[in-house]
């Protein structure tokens, strides 16, 4: 099977450095995280891109509130950014900050293209703003004259601004997002979008002159540049745009998790734009299509190929919030129920295209149902009878003499074989939580299997050694192609699986680690960090390269149930 080879650039927003993060920054992280290792380990070449945006009035009143100067107090809370990335073994590539000074650097830049278009002119602003969305509102925005988001009101603002023509662009949004070139996901958002621009487009301030906390207006430095204008320039700017000086990589005191994966002798921006696939939650959807490409259609530079906007967390059945008490911290699921429960239920049961609800219940039942004793128990299982019955080596692939079983097996057999395309199809459908579903099928039919084939009672029965083999070692061949298909989702667990399974760097195809060899046969650098297990998917997917006599490691849990815990 081929797969796509084009590259594809996958960013999550700039995280606002105002507070700590919660699960729904986790769950957008999450998400382009699996993305990047799907697309990795499915041979295609990735670019993953995260960072903070710093700038803006709430973090200069913020940073004064506590005594201290805007950058000290971006630098306190990045900090935590990277101790939760670390904790949830997030491996994106680059990790950009906009005060970055190749950043600031491609903002003006920007800006001063968007000026010389006749994008940009000077007028008075007289209106509203929330300082906490730091977005311009109308009096339509408000509800009972509160940021709907924040239940706070904005602010009156009058000064001389300049302002971004955005309402020239109008049509050609339409039109783009009609014809797909510029790709909204899921369809609905796509025509919410369209319905706000059949009411028209407002131009834009996009600069301030009450605080300094910002990118310098070019020609012009009593004024800062408006703080999304700033931020989402950080997609082309952590690209090198415009002068194509390089990945800002480990260059920035080691902020990046991998070498850049831009290929030797490609210039990082042609390379990866227009690429890119923008994951963000749905309240800054309009930030990111309808402003972002009209920013880059007016600078002469071509807008990016898709955002994925996914819905919001409630919270047993409420809207999450700081003065509810109900935040849910990912650190601490993370740390309590490990990084791959976490992961697993923001993947299997997270709103993707609709709202969902964060139940602990439901967290519980989802870990012991299909963790514990779904996938758990299978591995165990079949490693501890394949140490009890062939002590712990793996039998020579065979069929039942049973033909029920046989048929079973062959089942398994199918369902194996189709699992590659399954998982293709749903996660370039960005379809998770059913890509999950796939995998979760065989081990739900793998477990039938053993309950149907009873390795325990054909290994009292001399004469059905053959069966025996046949059930053991489709168990295994299952076990192993888990520890493969779900390296993207549950990355511990897999990896976990593989080393139980006794299956080191290059033992499935003997010999070099395909990683590598692939790696040498593109030219690309090779990546330290990333696990030499880690084959791709088109050929560790296929039913049978578990080989005869393989010696299997010691079985351990992999997920202890979770008995009860007093309600919170
Ligand atoms: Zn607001």
């Amino acid at each position: 099977m081929t797969t796509n080879q084009t590259p594809i650039y996958i960013t999550t927003p700039l995280y606002y450095v105002n507070d700590e993060l919660h699960i729904g920054h986790a769950t957008t992280t999450i998400y382009a995280d699996t993305l990047a290792r799907f697309w990795r380990a499915a041979g295609r070449p990735v670019l993953f891109l995260t960072g903070s945006d710093e700038h803006g009035q709430n973090i200069f009143d913020i940073a004064k509130k506590n005594g201290t100067d805007p950058k000290s107090f971006a630098d306190k809370i990045v900090g935590k950014f990277f101790e939760l990335w670390d904790a949830l073994d997030i491996t994106y590539d680059v990790f950009i900050r906009t005060t970055d000074e190749f950043h600031e650097h491609s903002v003006q830049e920007l800006f001063k293209r968007l000026k010389q278009r006749e994008f940009v002119y000077k007028d008075t602003y007289r209106g509203l703003y929330c300082v906490k969305c730091e977005t311009y509102k109308t009096d339509k925005d408000l509800v009972n004259g509160l940021c709907p988001q924040h239940q706070i009101p904005p602010v009156k603002v009058e000064e001389d601004n300049y302002f971004f023509k955005l309402s020239a662009f109008t049509e050609k949004l339409q039109q783009m997002i009609g014809d797909g070139t510029g790709r909204i996901q899921p369809p609905s958002r796509a025509n919410e979008i369209l319905g706000k621009l059949r009411e028209g487009l407002n131009d834009v301030s996009i600069s301030r002159t009450k605080f300094d906390w910002g990118v310098r207006m070019p020609g012009d430095e009593s004024h800062v540049i408006w703080v999304w204008f700033d931020a989402l320039i950080n997609y082309i700017s952590a690209l090198g745009w415009p002068d194509s000086e390089g990945l800002p990589t480990r260059a920035i005191e080691g902020r990046a998790r991998h070498d850049a994966p831009t290929p030797v002798g490609f210039a990082p921006f042609p390379h990866w734009w227009p690429h890119s696939i923008h994951l963000v939650g749905k309240e800054i959807l309009w930030h990111h299509s309808v402003v972002w490409w009209s920013m880059l259609m007016g600078a002469g530079v071509e807008p990016p190929k898709g955002v994925f906007a996914h819905a919001w967390w409630t919270v047993e059945g409420q809207k999450m919030s700081k003065t509810i008490g109900n935040v849910i911290k990912p650190l601490e699921y993370a740390q309590k129920y490990s990084r791959d429960a976490l992961r697993y239920y923001v993947l299997r049961a997270g709103p993707t295209k609709e709202d969902a609800d964060w139940r602990q219940a439901d967290f519980i039942t989802k870990y012991n149902s299909d963790l514990a004793n779904g996938l758990g128990n299978l591995v165990n299982r079949a490693l501890n009878m394949l140490h009890k019955y062939f002590e712990g080596r793996v039998p020579a692939e065979c069929s039942f003499d049973e033909a029920s079983l046989e048929g079973s097996r062959q089942g398994l057999i199918t369902l194996v074989n189709g699992l590659e395309k399954k998982l293709l199809d749903r996660v370039a459908a960005y379809d998770l939580s059913d890509a999950l579903e796939a995998v979760w099928e065989i081990v739900r039919k793998a477990n039938q299997f053993v309950d149907e084939s009873k390795p325990f009672k054909l290994a009292k029965d001399p004469t059905r050694a053959k069966d025996l083999a046949a059930s053991m070692y489709a168990v295994c061949e299952v076990c192993r192609v888990l520890g493969a298909a779900i390296d993207p989702f549950l990355p511990d667990t897999a990896r976990r699986i593989r080393e139980q399974l006794g299956l080191r760097d290059g033992s499935l195809l003997e010999g070099v680690g395909l990683t590598q060899m692939i790696a040498r046969l593109e030219g690309q650098p090779q990546r330290s960090k990333q696990p030499a297990a880690q084959v791709l998917l088109r050929e560790s997917l296929r039913w049978g390269l578990l080989k005869p006599n393989h010696q299997v490691g010691k079985p351990e849990p992999l997920f202890v149930r979770i008995e009860s815990e007093p309600s919170t």
